[in-house]
């Protein structure tokens, strides 16, 4: 029986086992429960598929979509590996047949939803074989507090009483503690090892930028990305998916919108077309997430503040699956925290669920308004200690300042405080500033004490600083008005003296445009002229190869696999067994005609 390690070689081409990888499926191996807790990216699948290789019988892969059954089947039918999946897009003859090939153990791994492994019928099938082990994909799904939460899940637990002697490995992404919890206790896993690798994406460069003009701050951003680069926009209301998409296609982009009020048919088709083609941006509400497991998403936006960091954390790590370089970008203002204050009060929720709910937008605000290190805050959070400066997160290479800002937020909330607590922060702007508009004429506001004090403040500045307080409530928004402010139980102390305020100072765009330019962008990949024309050419030979099978390219080859033909120009098939990503099995498919692609491009 060959080792892990040889199939690591031999099959995926790999050298080394990354983190726990190496331990975890000798856990497997020796019978044993685990629990796999590691980032997107972090080489999940592994951990099951190796084993399943080298146990007797098939292994049983619960897994919650469809999309993502049918990227593991075809990634895994590359490398020879012989797997399955019977789900609802099967007629029930190709189940039979299916059903079949794995009685007569033919098939190494089988992939199932979970509302499927636990119907009388298909329980019954499976005492029928032998089953190496089973391993629970998305193991988040079970969890109610979590962001998927699946109730088919919660039938999962009756495996352990169903095949108490068949090794389970529960495997999920998810960072936070209330969910691995959860896992562990539903899944019936208390007793088994659990593996945690880090939850750092060291690949994805977080910036967080002040909303000006969505629109024209998003065109610059885009400009500044390779135009082959795959991304995904978020926003929050479908409309607003609509909208920038057409913006987008309007300007040149290829664009598509995603979002659950489009039907089943044309979100199937945008997805496909998002991991078949190079460049898609696709632009989407939430609805469009897991299940992305295309690895060459180069960049996340967000032109609305998503819900948690739990969400945040999820929805940026969709970028950059494959380790190479990615960008997660947002940008953010007083209207977002508006807004999701107001979805809070109105959302119908118990009073402690809102406060449950209040806890997790003020942690993301925290993360907003940082001048610190952004990923050290955001490890923090999920409960890791990160000391250092990270040099990938706009803290890092813009660093801001903080100022005091006592006196100035003084000013703000006596302003709030002497116009009644019915005002938004423009019309407070316009007092603080000295601006003598109609409105203020009409309310007698100019004649207040606050008129005109802070006149040495511009408009961005008085934003600024009003958002600010919110975020850190010092003042709140009242649902019933238009974004009104009022004060909070926080106000009195600084309103008395009693406490000092520091404000960040932005960075306003162009500022931030000035200082990227002057920065090296790390655009392909660091290839010399010559490497990267190589690389183009592979990119080409690749997309032939995917059409033709109609498989996305990744599944042929990760860009990073072209990367390193592209750089270290192989010239035997032999030394091409040397580059990351190619096993025995791609050599034998693919190796001439990308041999033949790297010589004819020099
Ligand atoms: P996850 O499911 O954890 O998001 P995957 O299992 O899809 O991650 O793995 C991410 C990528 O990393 C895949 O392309 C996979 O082949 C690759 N990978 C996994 N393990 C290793 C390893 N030991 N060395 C190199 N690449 C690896
Ligand atoms: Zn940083």
């Amino acid at each position: 029986m060959p080792s892990p390690q040889e199939l690591l070689h031999k099959i995926y081409g790999y050298k080394d086992f990354r983190l726990h990888q190496a331990d975890i499926i000798q856990e497997i191996l020796n019978g044993q429960n685990a629990l796999v807790l590691m980032p997107t990216g972090g080489g999940k699948s592994l951990c099951f598929q190796i084993p399943a290789l080298l146990l007797d019988g098939t292994a049983i892969v619960v897994s919650p979509l469809i999309a993502l059954m049918k990227d593991q089947v075809d990634s895994l039918t590359q490398l020879d590996i012989s797997a399955a999946f019977i789900n609802s897009s099967l007629s029930s003859q190709e189940i039979y047949r299916i059903q079949n090939q794995v009685i007569q153990g033919k098939i190494k791994l089988l992939y199932v939803a979970p509302e499927r492994l636990m119907m009388p019928d298909f329980l019954e099938f499976l005492t029928k074989i032998k089953i190496s082990l089973f391993a629970i994909d998305e193991a988040h799904c079970v969890s109610q507090w979590g962001h998927d939460f699946r109730p088919e899940y919660l039938k999962l637990s009756e495996l352990s009483e169903t095949f108490p002697n068949t090794p389970r490995i529960a495997l999920t992404a998810t960072a936070d503690e209330v969910t691995r919890k959860e896992i562990r206790t539903k899944l019936k896993l208390l007793d088994s090892k659990m593996f945690i690798d880090g939850f750092d994406r060291e690949n994805i460069e977080y910036s967080i930028v002040l909303k000006e003009n969505t629109k024209s701050q998003l065109l610059s951003f885009l400009k500044q990305q390779n135009p082959s680069s795959a991304g995904i926009i978020y926003c929050l209301s479908r409309n607003k998916v609509e909208q920038i998409s057409e913006f987008l296609n309007y300007k040149d982009f290829t664009s598509l919108p995603y979002h659950a009020g489009l039907s089943p048919e044309i979100r199937n088709q945008n997805q496909q077309r998002f991991l078949q083609e190079e460049g898609i941006i696709m632009v989407a509400t939430i609805a469009f997430g897991m299940g992305i497991n295309k690895p060459d998403v180069r960049f996340v936006a967000h032109l609305d503040l998503p819900k948690s960091m739990e969400a945040y954390y999820q929805e940026t790590g969709r970028a950059g699956r494959d380790g190479l370089p990615a960008k997660a970008w947002m940008v953010y203002g007083l209207g977002d925290l508006i807004l999701h204050k107001k979805m809070i009060e109105n959302s119908g929720l118990s009073s402690l669920q809102k406060q449950v709910e209040t806890r997790k937008l003020n942690s993301l605000l925290g993360f907003c308004e940082t001048t610190e290190c952004r990923r050290s805050v955001l490890l923090n959070y999920f409960g890791e200690t990160y000391p250092k400066k990270c040099n990938n997160c706009d803290s890092c290479l813009f660093p801001t300042e903080l100022w005091d800002g006592t006196r100035e937020a003084q000013m703000a909330l006596s302003c709030v405080y002497r116009t009644k607590q019915i005002f938004g922060a423009n019309y407070l702007t316009n007092i603080l500033r000295g601006i003598l508009d109609q409105r203020i004429q009409r309310f007698e506001h100019h004649l207040l004490p606050t008129f005109g004090v802070g006149s040495v403040h511009n408009q961005i500045t008085w934003t600024s600083i009003f958002r600010q307080l919110v975020a850190s409530d010092y003042l709140t928004v009242d649902i019933e008005g238009h974004g009104s402010l009022c004060l909070t139980g926080k106000s009195a102390a600084v309103l008395k003296g009693e406490q000092k305020i520091y404000f960040r100072k932005d960075l306003i765009s162009k500022d931030v445009l000035v200082k990227t330019k002057s920065t090296t962008r790390k655009e392909n990949y660091n290839l010399d002229e010559e490497s990267n024309k190589i690389f183009q050419a592979l990119k080409l030979t690749r997309m032939k190869i995917a059409k033709s099978q109609q498989v996305p390219p990744y599944v042929i080859f990760h860009d990073k696999t072209l990367i390193e033909l592209a750089s270290k120009r192989p010239k035997t098939l032999g030394a091409m067994l040397e580059i990351s990503g190619i096993g025995e099995s791609k050599l034998n498919k693919y190796g001439l005609e990308f041999l033949a692609s790297i010589n004819q491009t020099q």
